[in-house]
């Protein structure tokens, strides 16, 4: 995926052209994966020429939270934040829809891994984005060979970037084997989420994913979609999901902000229920991309709006 990213970023305190925001190789963070992200879309409304960042309090609100999970200090509050996002993408001024990566890093070139009396450094920058991972084809995944890492070796809630490596290896097994995704299972055998996305099934009319105690990112996806199925009355289970469950789905399906909402065709080559998007899952992701691009006016409290100039 290569996407052109927009003029401005902000970095050192400051917005500045995208390529004067550069760090030395020895940069602790990039050694050591001695920092954290968040992951932020915004979606162009074609009709009112207007942008709708989805969720921008929930996102700084978690990347405040990843820094106390890590016992670093950031340098700024999550209003703070929100403020800078926004200037952001006033100034990059985009007409189509957009992914915004924050990124808190240990900028010292100091040798050894060390978050001891640590303050992070910050810097935001943006890329135009559509879709991450296909939405409409029905998505290929594995089972990895690799483990989830287990939070308490790195906790997984605060979206670390050394914690990745395991979402890569495991990324890197789908696509050297041809599949779209993997799935990584906790130490136990029991179900936990993909590389970047939650992981849901459908079972008769009942939508079960793996609880917060499985090792898995709170998604706040993951979250809205719990939300828009209790407003349709459809119940949640969130709790252990072994394995074998997967397979005896009805519908399968993965959440995230990259990845939004995309059904799954088939899981080690096994098909999943008919083999097309199920019910469920086609409702929710109207719904839900309806309501991140403000063309269903629900739950109005997620979405951001700014109008950008002409
Ligand atoms: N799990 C992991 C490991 C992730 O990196 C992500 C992407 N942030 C998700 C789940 C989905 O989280 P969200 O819906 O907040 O993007």
């Amino acid at each position: 995926m290569k996407t052109q990213p927009f003029k401005f970023a902000f970095f050192q305190d400051s917005f500045v052209p995208l390529e004067d925001a550069k760090l030395s190789i020895m940069t602790n963070a990039l050694q050591y994966g001695t920092s954290f992200f968040g992951g932020i879309r915004a979606y162009y409304n074609d009709d009112d020429k207007s942008l709708y960042v989805f969720r921008i309090e929930s996102h700084c609100e978690r990347f405040v939270n990843s820094a106390k999970l890590l016992g670093v200090t950031l340098p700024y509050s999550a209003s703070d934040l929100h403020g800078i996002i926004i200037k952001l993408i006033k100034m990059n001024n985009p007409d189509t829809d957009v992914y915004l990566r924050p990124f808190a890093y240990v900028g010292n070139t100091e040798l050894g891994p060390n978050l001891a009396n640590t303050t992070m450094d910050f810097a935001l920058y943006m890329i135009p984005l559509k879709e991450y991972m296909p939405v409409s084809k029905g998505l290929s995944l594995v089972i990895s060979k690799w483990q989830r890492v287990p939070d308490s070796a790195i906790p997984t809630r605060a979206k670390a970037s050394g914690g990745y490596i395991n979402s890569a290896l495991a990324r890197k097994e789908a696509t050297d084997g041809g599949y779209d995704e993997a799935i990584l299972l906790r130490q136990n055998g029991n179900i936990s989420e993909g590389s970047a996305e939650n992981i849901f099934i459908v079972r008769g009319n009942k939508v079960i994913t793996p609880a917060l105690s499985e090792d898995i990112l709170e998604g706040i996806t993951r979250r809205s979609i719990i939300q828009l199925c209790q407003d349709q009355g459809i119940t949640v289970d969130e709790r252990v999901v072994p394995k074998d469950e997967l397979l005896q789905a009805d519908e399968v399906f993965l959440t995230g902000t990259g990845c939004q909402v995309a059904w799954v065709h088939s899981i080690d080559k096994s098909v999943i229920g008919k083999g097309k998007i199920g019910p469920i899952t086609a409702s929710l992701q109207k719904k839900y991309f309806d309501i991140v691009r403000g063309v269903d006016p629900d739950h109005s409290e997620w979405r951001t709006r700014l109008d950008l100039q002409k």
